[in-house]
């Protein structure tokens, strides 16, 4: 699947978030190496912290359904903001410990595309590594 493909689901995946408080519409879809994809978009609580971003439900989805980080060739996070939507603090950290460090991560919001890796959001992570005690 070509990065415009996953550009195009994630933003089918934007027109389903539940956003009546921000009005602020996001969408994501990853993609797996199996051709697999799995849609997200952000889903609003009237109890904010309740709220779930769109990478976050689509990379959820994906390790709901069987998949891990090794399966994972790429996600796409889309909005209809003025700006691109990079992933929240929140979202970086999930990324981080989820994601592979390498992964295009395309973000579009219909106007300007930008290809970026967790690697290069969030250096000097707080990770797996730092958990262990073995
Ligand atoms: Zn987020």
């Amino acid at each position: 699947m070509k990065q415009q493909e996953l550009i195009n689901q994630a933003f089918k995946a934007m027109n389903h978030a539940y956003a009546i408080y921000s009005n602020y519409h996001v969408g994501s879809c990853i993609l797996l190496k199996d051709g697999t994809t799995f849609l997200g978009a952000n889903i609003e609580n009237a109890s904010f912290g309740a709220t779930n971003c769109a990478e976050r439900s689509a990379i959820y989805a994906a390790y709901s359904n069987g998949y891990r980080k090794d399966d994972i060739e790429a996600i796409a996070i889309v909005s209809d903001g003025f700006r691109i939507a990079a992933p929240c603090g929140i979202c970086r950290q999930v990324l981080s410990e989820l994601l592979p460090q390498n992964a295009p991560i395309y973000l579009s919001n219909g106007k300007e595309e930008v290809v970026t890796t967790i690697a290069e959001l969030l250096p000097m992570q707080f990770n797996v590594e730092d958990v262990k005690h073995d």
